[in-house]
C-alpha cells in the first residue's frame, strides 16, 4: 500500500488549525488543512490573547504580524453599577513571562490573516479551501477522510486526523466523542464597532456588574471597540438586534458619532469539554475540544496552547523520534489547564451575570469587603502547571512554564536566539540529544539572558534544565541525567500501543 498523503490532516482552517499546522510542519510533519469556507471567518470574535499565546505566535513567525494590529490596556476592572471596583486584573500592559505584554487586545480576522500569511510561506503545510469534511474511517496505519469539494467527493489519507473544526465539530461527532457540559449557558448580544474618536472611549477593559443590564466593554485591535450586553429574561434575540434597541443600549456610553457599528450578533456563552481528546488516530483541538464563556478571554488562547502542545509531538512522531503513544500525554497535560481557564471564566461570568438585585447587592458587599481586606483574587490569573505527562516528575520546576527572557539592551527574545527545538541548557559539557538543542551557558553569548537563566537554575537548585519545544520544563538535574530521562520518557511512551479506540 502506498504511503498516506500526509502525516497530519486537520479539518478546519481557524486559528487553532493554522497554528497547529505551522508548529507541526516546523517540527518535521507534513500537514494538509481542509476548510469548508472560501476564506477566513470575517467577523471578530476573540478580542484578547495573552503573553504566552503571543510567544506561540512568535514560534511560528506570526507574532509581529499579530502585534502590528493589536494594542494593550493597563487593567481589566469589574465594577458595581455605581462604579466601585469589585475586582481588578492589573498589569495587563506589562511584559509577562512569555516575553510579550500580559494582555493583547486583538481583532481576530487580522490575527488569522497574519497566521494564514505565514502558512502560505510554510514548507510542508498546505490549505485546501472549500473542502467540507463528510466522514472518516480508520485503517491499521492511516485514516481515510472524505470531503465534499467543488470537484465532487475527494479523499485524503493521513497518519493522524485532527478535528480543529470549531464548537460544533463534525469530526468530534463522527468520532462519537461525548461532551462534558459544565452548565453555563447565557445569551449575550455582541456589538463590534469601528472607532472614529478614541478619546471618547474607555482606555481599560470593563465588566459592568449592573443587575439591570450586565455589560462588557473592551478594547479590540487598533481602531475597534466592543460592547457585550446580557440578554435579560423575557427579551428575544430579534428584539435586541434591532438598531433602535442597540442605540438605546449604547446611550449611557455617550459614543454617538465616536463609533459606527461593524456587526451585531447574539451568542450563547457555553462551557463544555470533550470527554476524550484522542481516539486512536483522531484528535481534537481548540473549540472542538473545549468551549469557554469569553469573560477570561481564553478560548482562542486555549486552542493555541493545544496547537503548541500537539505540534511538536506530531513533528517528533512524524520524524521517527517518538512513538505515536506520545500523543496520550496531550489531553493529560492540556485538560487541567483548559478546565482552569473555563472555571475562571465561569467565576467571572457568574459575577457579572447576576440579575437579581438582592443577589447582586450581596455579591457587591462580599467582593468590596474582600478587596478592602486584601483577599480579592486580583492581579494576573494563575493557571496550573503540567503535573503528569512528558515531564520528569519530582525534579524541581518540572511542568512549569519556562519564561522567555529578553536580552538587554538589544531586546532580542530568548526563543529567537535559541530556535524552535527543545533546549538542554547548562554550564558544562552537554550530551548530544536528537531533536534537542544543547546550550552551554559558558560558551554561548546570550547577553543578559544568561544571567536570567542562571538565576532560574539557582532558584531551582539545578545544574541544567531541559525545556520542551512548547516551553514547558521537562525537568532539571545534571545534563547527563536529563538526557537519559528524556530518552527514557520517550521510550516509556512507546511501551503503550497506539490503539484505535
Ligand atoms: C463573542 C466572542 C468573544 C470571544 N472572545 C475571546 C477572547 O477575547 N479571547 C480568546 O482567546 N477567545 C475568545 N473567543 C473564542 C474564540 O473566538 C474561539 O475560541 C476560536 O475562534 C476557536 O478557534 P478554533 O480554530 O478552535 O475554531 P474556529 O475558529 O471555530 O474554526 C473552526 C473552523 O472549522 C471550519 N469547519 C467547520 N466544519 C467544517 C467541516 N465540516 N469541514 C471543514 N471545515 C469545517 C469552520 O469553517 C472554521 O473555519 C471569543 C468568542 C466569541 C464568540
Amino acid at each position: 500500500m502506498s504511503a498516506p498523503d500526509c502525516d497530519v490532516l486537520i479539518v478546519g482552517g481557524g486559528p487553532t488549525s493554522v497554528t497547529l499546522a505551522l508548529t507541526a510542519a516546523r517540527h518535521g510533519a507534513s500537514v494538509i488543512i481542509c476548510e469548508k469556507e472560501a476564506d477566513i471567518y470575517p467577523l471578530p470574535r476573540a478580542a484578547h490573547v495573552d503573553h504566552e499565546v503571543m510567544r506561540i505566535f512568535q514560534s511560528v513567525g506570526a507574532a509581529n504580524g499579530v502585534a502590528a494590529t493589536s494594542r494593550t490596556s493597563a487593567h481589566y476592572d469589574f465594577l458595581t453599577a455605581d462604579g466601585q471596583i469589585l475586582l481588578r486584573f492589573d498589569g495587563s500592559d506589562q511584559i509577562g513571562p512569555g516575553g510579550w505584554p500580559a494582555a493583547n487586545m486583538i481583532h481576530q480576522p487580522s490575527l488569522e490573516r497574519a497566521l494564514r500569511d505565514k502558512l502560505a510561506e510554510q514548507d510542508g503545510a498546505t490549505l485546501r479551501s472549500l473542502w467540507a469534511f463528510e466522514e472518516f474511517e480508520t485503517q491499521d496505519d492511516r485514516v481515510t477522510v472524505r470531503f465534499r469539494t467543488p470537484d465532487g467527493v475527494q479523499s485524503v489519507t493521513a497518519k493522524f486526523l485532527v478535528g480543529a473544526d470549531g464548537a460544533r465539530s463534525p469530526v468530534r461527532a463522527a468520532a462519537t466523542i461525548d461532551i462534558d457540559d459544565l452548565q453555563f449557558d447565557e445569551p449575550w448580544l455582541v456589538i463590534d464597532t469601528i472607532v472614529h474618536d478614541a478619546e471618547r472611549l474607555p482606555k481599560v477593559n470593563l465588566q459592568i456588574c449592573d443587575p439591570a443590564r450586565p455589560t462588557t466593554c473592551v478594547l479590540m485591535g487598533e481602531g475597534r471597540h466592543r460592547w457585550e450586553f446580557m440578554i435579560l429574561p423575557g427579551e428575544t434575540p430579534e428584539q435586541v438586534l434591532e438598531d433602535a434597541f442597540i442605540e438605546h443600549l449604547l446611550e449611557p456610553w455617550n459614543v454617538k458619532g465616536a463609533v459606527t457599528l461593524e456587526r451585531k450578533a447574539v451568542y450563547r456563552f457555553n462551557a463544555r469539554v470533550a470527554k476524550s481528546w484522542r481516539k486512536g488516530r483522531v484528535l481534537l483541538a481548540g473549540d472542538a475540544a473545549h468551549q469557554t464563556p469569553p469573560f477570561a478571554g481564553q478560548g482562542l488562547c486555549a486552542g493555541s496552547r493545544d496547537a503548541a502542545n500537539l505540534g511538536w509531538k506530531l513533528g517528533l512522531i512524524a520524524s521517527g523520534d517518538a512513538p505515536a503513544s506520545l500523543l496520550d500525554t496531550y489531553q493529560m497535560e492540556r485538560e487541567p489547564h483548559a478546565r482552569a481557564t473555563i472555571q475562571m471564566a465561569i467565576m467571572m461570568g457568574r459575577t457579572v451575570c447576576a440579575v437579581d438585585p438582592a443577589a447582586a447587592a450581596e455579591r457587591d458587599r462580599q467582593m468590596l469587603a474582600a478587596r478592602a481586606a486584601g483577599t480579592s483574587p486580583d492581579g494576573q490569573a494563575r493557571y496550573p502547571d503540567i503535573t503528569a505527562g512528558m515531564i520528569l516528575p519530582g525534579s524541581a520546576g518540572a511542568g512549569t512554564y519556562f519564561p522567555q527572557f529578553v536580552r538587554d539592551p538589544s531586546h532580542i527574545r530568548l526563543d529567537d536566539l535559541l530556535g524552535p527545538e527543545g533546549w538542554l541548557i547548562g554550564k558544562e559539557d552537554l550530551p548530544e540529544l536528537s531533536g534537542v538543542r544543547t546550550v552551554n551557558l559558558n560558551t554561548e553569548d546570550l547577553g543578559s539572558a544568561s544571567g536570567d537563566i542562571l538565576d532560574w537554575l539557582y532558584r531551582h537548585s539545578a545544574d541544567a534544565v531541559l525545556v520542551r519545544p512548547d516551553r514547558y520544563v521537562f525537568g532539571t538535574g545534571s545534563p547527563a541525567e536529563l538526557a537519559a530521562a528524556w530518552q527514557a520518557a520517550l521510550a516509556a511512551t512507546s511501551a503503550a500501543s497506539i490503539g484505535t479506540e
